[in-house]
């Protein structure tokens, strides 16, 4: 992820905000330290207009202070995009804290954390996202009431990573369903990069299914246990070049990029990662033009924000799935939509997305 991140910085020797690419009308963007406890994180408020900005708090080592804001800045902007699609009636934001989540992070790390997430009296509301376990949103809930994705013994919804699993099942079953004529994937070589939180719990939907599934990660020993467990193939050599039918990135963002897209060799890409394209417009019109379908990663990842959600509204387990297993219509109609208009899918989900937005600031 990080070199292309750093590619996408408009001029990664200086640390500009507002003229940021991802900027992009960002509310509020709030930088917050704590010298104690070494904190250092960046809060990224994108829009207010559906509701407060919920999104995830990502804990990484970043290689620069403004690779992490343009991460941020990427993945708050994309929550705007996925609230609004999935009509949920939330706003986008997200966080990042800078370093090494197995090493540096510690309960006085991530109460200070919790603390500058409270001064922001609910314009954000903060949930876990790579390298944060529900304990640590069980933490932050001891300071501030504007967190989700706390456990269930707390009174939350748990874990969303195996609903954001099975939402992404149902969005790869509707691209299928408009590529191959039949929602089934039996039989369909599928490539899971990434088989972390989301990455095992969709093997484990595909196998189920039948499918031929391939695995790929960085982390060897996991390879080995989820292979077994799930009776998958563990995937060696260079990914991008393999002839598979689906492509399903549960890593990191942007490994659609200048590098990866001329080699690609996959009929849909359908998978977790936010912000799969490192450049949407051009990215994704590449892709169309190579007759590979792509399903918007915000519109078919929305089930962990389904399910966070559904602590803010106090609903059920029956209503999150019921929604979650929503993202197939909401896919099938958006790729249909983008064929009709002879747009890409990600600009069908976005003009949805933003006509919802549009309509609610018209005070319609
Ligand atoms: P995770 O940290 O549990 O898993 C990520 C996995 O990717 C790990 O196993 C890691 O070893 C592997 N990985 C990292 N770099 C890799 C590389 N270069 N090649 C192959 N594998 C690599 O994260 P997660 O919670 O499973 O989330 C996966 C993705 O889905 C992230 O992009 C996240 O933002 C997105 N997402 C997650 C949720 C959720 O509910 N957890 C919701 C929406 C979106």
């Amino acid at each position: 992820m990080s070199t292309n991140l750093m590619d996408l910085n408009t001029q990664s020797s200086a640390f500009n905000v507002f003229s940021n690419r991802a900027f992009d009308n960002h509310e509020q963007v709030v930088f917050c330290q704590d010298k104690d406890t070494g904190l250092k994180a960046i809060i990224g408020v994108h829009n207010t207009v559906l509701g407060p900005a919920l999104g995830g708090t990502r804990m990484w080592s970043y290689r620069s202070e403004s690779e992490a804001l343009t991460d941020v800045l990427r993945l708050s902007r994309g929550m705007t995009f996925k609230a609004a699609v999935t009509g949920l009636n939330l706003g986008g934001g997200k966080a990042v804290i800078i370093g090494n989540s197995k090493i540096e992070k510690t309960p006085e790390l991530m109460l200070k954390f919790g603390d500058f997430v409270h001064r922001l009296g609910g314009s954000y509301i903060t949930a876990e996202d790579v390298g944060m376990e529900t304990s640590d949103m069980d933490l932050v809930r001891s300071v501030t009431p504007y967190v989700t994705g706390i456990s269930e013994e707390m009174g939350g919804a748990g874990n969303p990573s195996p609903i954001t699993a099975y939402g992404v099942f149902m969005g790869m079953k509707a691209a299928a369903k408009h590529t191959f004529g039949t929602s089934s994937l039996e039989e369909r070589t599928v490539m899971v990069q990434g088989i972390g939180h989301v990455g095992e719990s969709l093997v484990e939907h595909l196998s189920n299914e039948g499918a031929k599934v391939l695995i790929s990660d960085i982390n060897e020993e996991r390879l080995k246990s989820i292979s077994q467990k799930y009776n998958a193939k563990i995937f060696e050599g260079d990914l991008y070049k393999a002839t598979i039918d689906i492509y399903a990135p549960c890593a990191l963002g942007a490994t659609i990029n200048d590098q990866t897209i001329g080699q690609l060799n996959a009929k849909i890409i359908a998978g977790a990662a936010n912000n799969q394209l490192a450049d949407e417009q051009r990215h994704g019109q590449l892709l169309k033009e190579r007759g590979i379908l792509y399903a918007p990663d915000f519109v078919i990842n929305a089930g962990g924000i389904i399910n966070v959600y559904a602590e803010l509204e106090h609903y059920g387990r029956a209503d999150i799935m019921r929604k979650t297993e929503n993202i197939f219509d909401t896919t099938l109609n958006i790729l249909q939509m983008s064929d009709r208009e002879d747009i890409t899918p990600h600009q069908a989900a976005f003009n949805v997305a933003q006509q919802r937005i549009d309509a609610r600031k018209g005070g319609q």
